[in-house]
């Protein structure tokens, strides 16, 4: 095969873990002022329109209610709240299942220096294995639909981990689920209510990677 070689001064891709990482945004923001609210999900949505013509966004969650004039919709994949506030779902999604491995240690010796984008390690999907600080994040994810056939997933992840010739799995946590990998057709924004991230599709189309549009958006 060929090999090609590229260097940059700044790297190409940041690890994090998400939990930690999205602490640290939560943070962030509570200490721009930004008042955080958790535990509580949005419910409902009703839009209205001011005696000027200026929308008005009540936002509805088992716990209280809330008014706006603009509201940012950033809650996922599934959003909810956009379906609440009547926009159509046009995006591709996509299933993808992602595992944090605790591998023996020559595997790790042998993997923890490389993040791999792996396109051709599954039929109409790819691979990918990123090190963490103690483990890899291992996932496989695929760019067609598996009608509900969640054990392809599965074997394509298994199929995987013997490409990557892990000898020894210590522990392994899963999380599956799905992303959208193309944008809504239509507006992003409707009537003060607007779609960022996951919830408007901006995942890349490629490597279906999500938090850097995510956050851009
Ligand atoms: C298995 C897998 C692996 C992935 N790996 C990567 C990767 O390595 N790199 C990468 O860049 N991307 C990856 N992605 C994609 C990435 O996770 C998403 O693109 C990214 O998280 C989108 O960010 P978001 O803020 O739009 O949505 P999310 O991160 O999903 O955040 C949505 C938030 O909204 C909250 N929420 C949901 N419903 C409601 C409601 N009704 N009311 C209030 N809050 C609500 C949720 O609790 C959540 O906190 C992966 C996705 C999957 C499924």
């Amino acid at each position: 095969r060929d090999r090609y070689s590229a260097q940059r001064s700044e790297p190409l891709v940041t690890m994090v873990m998400r939990d930690r990482f999205d602490h640290a945004l939560v943070q962030h923001a509570q200490g721009l002022g930004v008042r955080v609210i958790t535990g509580e999900a949005v419910r409902g949505l009703d839009r209205s329109v001011d005696a000027h013509g200026g929308s008005v966004i009540d936002l509805h969650t088992d716990q209280r209610r809330c008014t706006a004039r603009a509201v940012i919709v950033a809650d996922g994949a599934t959003s909810p709240t956009a379906k609440l506030a009547g926009f159509v779902d046009d995006r591709q999604i996509i299933p993808a299942l992602e595992c944090e491995v605790w591998v023996g240690e020559a595997d790790f010796a042998r993997l923890q220096d490389d993040p791999r984008f792996d396109m051709d390690a599954i039929p109409h999907g790819y691979g990918w294995s990123f090190p963490k600080r103690d483990h890899l994040s291992i996932g496989v994810a695929l760019f067609q639909k598996d009608d509900g056939d969640k054990t392809a997933l599965k074997q394509h992840y298994q199929r995987y981990l013997q490409a990557l010739g892990i000898q020894e799995v210590l522990r392994t946590e899963s999380h599956g689920f799905v992303i959208p990998v193309s944008l809504r057709q239509g507006s992003l924004c409707q009537g003060g209510v607007m779609l960022v991230g996951d919830a408007a599709g901006t995942a890349d189309a490629l490597t279906a990677e999500g938090i850097s549009n995510a956050i851009l958006t």
